[in-house]
């Protein structure tokens, strides 16, 4: 029997939505887990009031909201200081985008009357570099640790990116 290591079925060439260039739906929302592998163009204000623009594919999503409130019964809002993720979490989106750079957009929400969501937009040429850029230092501990929205991202960004699988397997920040 002869088996030709690395070919792949003519049909599985073909992946969701690159190369198609027109058309391009465009979207000024933040997209959700369940578009993920939906190419487009994303308009993006980030928290200085900056027009980001990212032109690519929207890979995955990570969201530390939790559906109850806790630790401030009695009071609507989380006084500040008070950690309720039903008040104020975070979302850590990934993208990549068609020069191939990948894009992270992380964005501190707020459900708290009188704020707004906080939105950072950056971007790294490689894997590896984004899952370093995903992680925090932990301000007791000094400990380094991917928390849970952006694990969450980059697991299921992993499924549309093999370099990307790459680094969630064998990233160091992974495998704390
Ligand atoms: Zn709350």
């Amino acid at each position: 029997m002869s088996v030709s290591v690395g070919t792949i079925p003519h049909e599985e060439h073909a992946t969701k939505g690159v190369g198609i260039m027109s058309d391009r739906p465009v979207y000024d929302e933040l997209p959700l887990e369940d578009e993920a592998g939906r190419s487009g163009i994303w308009n993006i204000v980030d928290r200085d009031g900056r027009l980001n623009t990212v032109d690519g594919m929207f890979l995955g999503m990570g969201s530390s909201h939790r559906p109850e409130h806790k630790g401030h019964p009695g009071e609507q809002y989380a006084p500040r200081g008070v950690h309720c993720s039903t008040c104020r979490w975070t979302e850590i989106r990934i993208f990549r985008d068609t020069s191939g750079r990948f894009c992270i957009v992380n964005c501190g929400a707020s459900d708290v009357a009188g704020e707004r969501d906080l939105v950072r937009v950056s971007s790294v040429a490689t894997a590896f570099e984004l899952a370093e850029s995903l992680m925090t230092v932990d301000r007791r501990t000094r400990q380094k640790n991917l928390p849970m929205p952006a694990r969450r991202a980059l697991a299921q960004a992993a499924s549309y990116n093999d370099a990307l699988r790459d680094a969630y397997i064998n990233s160091p920040v992974t495998r704390s």
